[in-house]
């Protein structure tokens, strides 16, 4: 008698359960229920789906200056010269900019440094937009430089680092304090929490 093998499905099926696992907080039963929907039902339209994907990884790139996206060279914030008689805001990811942006209370301009400093895995100053961000401030000297970092060990290790290497420039330095809870990044604080955060900064430099 033939050993009896369980069915599984197709190659490509395992495929597309395999890429949509890859996907943050996605998990093995979640991918395959995603996976049925896109194949099966009615309102998904997968190649739509992929069409726009496709587009979206051809036309956007990180602005040349802060590291947001963008469609051009400069992002929107950057190519407002009115932004720049404002602060300059440093923050990890380009998210965290919608984060303060959604508060409506900041009218400055940014710098995103890609990440934070952690020894541990492998980031140090290298890895990060730091010698952009020195550039940036000795170029446009700008009246505030504020430093909205999360809350966790390497924020405050990174925030640290970059309040050192700017004091030399002269830059008035401040930071976000109040209201962040403890070990959080900025995209889990709401905006109420974000806005009193950047109102109360502490001035520690
Ligand atoms: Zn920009």
């Amino acid at each position: 008698m033939r050993q009896h093998i369980p069915a599984e499905y197709p190659a490509p099926f395992l495929l597309l359960i395999r890429e949509l696992r890859r996907l943050p907080g996605i998990g093995p039963r979640s991918a395959e229920r995603i996976a049925l929907w896109l194949l099966q039902s009615r309102n998904a339209d997968p190649l739509r789906l992929a069409r726009t994907l496709n587009e979206a990884t051809q036309l956007l790139k990180n602005c040349s200056l802060c590291g947001f996206f963008t469609t051009e060279d400069l992002c929107d914030i950057c190519s407002n010269p009115d932004r720049k008689r404002h602060p300059l805001c440093v923050v990890e990811t380009a998210h965290d900019i919608i984060a303060i942006e959604r508060t409506g209370i900041f009218h400055g301009y940014y710098h995103v440094l890609g990440g934070k400093l952690s020894p541990l895995d492998g980031i140090g100053p290298d890895q990060l937009r730091i010698d952009l961000l020195l550039e940036r401030v000795k170029s446009d000297h700008p009246e505030e430089l504020i430093l909205a970092l999360s809350a966790d060990v390497e924020g405050e290790a990174t925030t640290h680092y970059l309040a050192r290497l700017l004091a030399e420039t002269g830059v008035s330095i401040s930071r976000i304090a109040h209201g962040l809870p403890a070990g959080g990044g900025l995209e889990h604080a709401d905006e109420l929490t974000l806005s009193r955060a950047l109102a109360g900064r502490l001035f520690s430099w």
